[in-house]
C-alpha cells in the first residue's frame, strides 16, 4: 500500500459522513504522490497525517432571536486548518448545508490556494447552517453579533482574519467588525472584505471573478486564443458569477446564461448584467425576475444550465454543482474551456471526463484565488494605514493571476503532465506549504 493510500484509508475510516473532504483530500493526495516520491523523508516526519489533519476546530452555539421574538439556536464552525506559511485565512459561510464536513473540504481547499497566490497566509475556513434568505436586516445583524461574541477569542490580524463566501458579504462583514471591535476595543484588520469607509480594498469585490478571467485568459493564451467572441456559460449569480460575466464581457465575450438555486436563465444576446445585479445585488431577489427587464430571454427552473452550447464555462455557485452527465454535454457542445470560480464545483469524475477529452480545466484553488490574494492585499493595506486606487489593486491582482497560472502550468511541465493544471496546482501549491511545516519541526 502507498503512502496516500495509508493515509487516505485513515481519514475515510475516520471522517465517515464528510464526503467533500474525502472528496477533496483524494484529489490533492494523488495528485501530489510524484513529489511524495521525490522526498521520503515527508513519509518518515507524517507531514500528510498532519497536512490533513486541521490544527484546531471550533465549534459552537450560535443563539439569536427573530423578529417575532422567537429564539433559535444554529451551529457555528471555524476550521483553523494550517498556519504554517502565515495567519489563517479563509471565507464565513452561511448556508443550510454547512456542516463539518463542508468546512473541513474548504478550508483543506484554502491551504493550497492561499500559498500559489504567492502571499503569506494560512488556510481556514467558517461558517454556520445560518440561512440569511428571508431575514431582516435586524435578524442577520443578531446573528451575526452572536456569532462573533464566541468567535471573537479564536482571531486577530495576526492569527485569523475571515472573509466573506456563500451568504455572507459586506453586510454580513460590517455587522462582524463591528461587534469585533465591541467585544475587544481593537480596531485591527481581523476582516477582509470590509466597507470602504472603514478599512476595505477597492476591487475587492470584483476581484475572485475578475481574478477567475484573468486566469482564465493566460489558459486560452496558451492555445493562442482570447475571449473575443467566445459564448460562455457562468453559474451562479453571486459575488463571484457577477463579476467574472463583467470581466468577460469587457474582454469581448457574450455570458448567455447564469443561474441561482431555483433556475437558470438563457439570453441569446448576452446578459444584462445591470439588471442581475439590480436583482441579486439591491432586491436579493430570486434570478427567474429577470425575464421582467429581458422579456426576449427565457427562465427555466431546476438545474439545466450546463445543456447550453458554448465554448467556456465558469462554474461560479456550489460545490459539485456540475456532474459527469453536465460535463458529457459540455463537451459535445464544443466547450473547450472550463475554470472554476466556485471551490470544488465540479465532481471528480466530471474533472476527469473534461481531461481525458482534451478540455483544458482550471481548478477553483488556482482560477478562484484572486478573492484571497486580494484579501492579501487589504491586510497590506489596513497594515500601512494606506488605500491603493481601484487600478493599483486590479493590476497586482492581474500579475497575481498570471503568476498563479505561471506556477501551476509549470509545476504540471516539470511533473510531465503539461496543461494538467489539477496536477501542476496542487504541487505548486503543497510544495511551499511542506517546506514550511518541515522546517518547523513536528508541530
Ligand atoms: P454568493 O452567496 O454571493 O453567491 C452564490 C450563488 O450561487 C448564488 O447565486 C446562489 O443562488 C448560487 N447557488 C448556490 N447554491 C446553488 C446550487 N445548488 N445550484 C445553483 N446555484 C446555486 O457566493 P459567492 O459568489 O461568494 O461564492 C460562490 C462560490 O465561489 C462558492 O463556492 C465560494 O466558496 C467560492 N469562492 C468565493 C470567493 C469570494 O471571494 N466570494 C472566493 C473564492 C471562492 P441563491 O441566491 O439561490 O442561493
Amino acid at each position: 500500500m502507498t503512502y496516500v493510500e495509508r493515509v487516505l484509508n485513515d481519514i475515510i475510516a475516520k471522517n465517515p459522513a464528510q464526503d467533500e473532504y474525502i472528496q477533496a483530500t483524494t484529489e490533492v493526495l494523488h495528485s501530489i504522490e510524484p513529489v511524495l516520491d521525490a522526498h521520503p523523508e515527508y513519509e518518515a516526519n507524517a507531514l500528510l497525517e498532519r497536512l490533513c489533519e486541521p490544527e484546531r476546530i471550533i465549534i459552537f452555539r450560535v443563539p439569536w432571536v427573530d423578529d417575532k421574538g422567537v429564539t433559535h439556536v444554529n451551529r457555528g464552525f471555524r476550521v483553523q486548518y494550517n498556519s504554517a506559511i502565515g495567519p489563517i485565512k479563509g471565507g464565513i459561510r452561511f448556508h443550510p448545508s454547512v456542516n463539518l464536513g463542508i468546512m473541513k473540504f474548504l478550508g483543506f481547499e484554502q491551504i493550497f490556494k492561499n500559498s500559489l497566490t504567492g502571499l503569506p497566509i494560512g488556510g481556514g475556513k467558517g461558517g454556520s447552517d445560518f440561512d440569511p434568505k428571508g431575514k431582516s436586516d435586524r435578524e442577520v445583524m443578531a446573528f451575526c453579533q452572536s456569532f462573533m461574541n464566541e468567535l471573537y477569542r479564536h482571531i486577530g490580524a495576526n492569527v485569523d482574519v475571515p472573509a466573506g463566501d456563500i451568504g455572507v458579504g459586506a453586510r454580513e462583514i460590517g455587522y462582524f467588525y463591528g461587534q469585533f471591535k465591541r467585544l475587544t476595543g481593537s480596531y485591527e484588520g481581523v476582516f477582509t472584505g470590509k466597507g470602504l469607509t472603514y478599512g476595505g480594498s477597492l476591487a475587492r469585490k470584483e476581484a475572485t471573478g475578475y481574478g477567475l478571467v484573468y486566469f482564465t485568459n493566460e489558459m486560452l493564451k496558451v492555445k493562442n486564443d482570447s475571449f473575443e467572441g467566445k459564448t460562455v456559460l457562468v453559474s451562479g449569480s453571486g459575488n463571484v458569477a457577477i463579476y467574472a460575466a463583467q470581466k468577460a464581457t469587457q474582454l469581448g465575450a457574450k455570458v448567455v446564461a447564469m443561474c441561482d438555486s431555483n433556475g437558470w436563465i438563457y439570453d441569446a444576446e448576452g446578459v444584462d448584467l445591470a439588471a442581475i445585479k439590480e436583482i441579486k445585488e439591491v432586491k436579493r431577489a430570486r434570478i427567474k425576475e429577470y425575464v421582467n427587464y429581458r422579456p426576449n430571454a427565457e427562465y427555466h427552473e431546476g438545474k439545466g444550465i450546463w445543456s447550453i452550447p458554448c465554448d467556456i464555462a465558469l462554474p461560479c455557485a456550489t460545490q459539485n454543482e456540475l456532474h459527469l452527465e453536465d460535463a458529457k454535454m459540455l463537451v459535445a457542445n464544443g466547450c473547450r474551456i472550463v475554470a472554476e470560480g466556485a471551490n470544488m464545483p465540479t465532481t471528480l469524475d466530471a474533472t476527469q471526463y473534461f481531461l481525458d477529452n482534451g478540455v483544458a480545466f482550471g481548478p477553483g484553488k488556482a482560477a478562484n484565488a484572486g478573492g484571497v490574494a486580494t484579501s492579501a492585499l487589504e491586510m497590506s493595506q489596513n497594515s500601512m494605514r494606506l488605500s491603493w486606487t481601484f487600478d493599483e489593486v486590479d493590476e497586482k491582482l492581474k500579475g497575481i493571476m498570471i503568476g498563479i497560472h505561471k506556477n501551476a502550468y509549470e509545476a504540471s511541465k516539470e511533473y510531465g503532465q503539461e496543461g494538467n493544471y489539477v496536477v501542476g496546482a496542487n504541487i505548486a501549491g503543497f510544495q511551499k506549504v511542506a517546506e514550511a511545516m518541515m522546517a518547523q519541526g513536528v508541530c
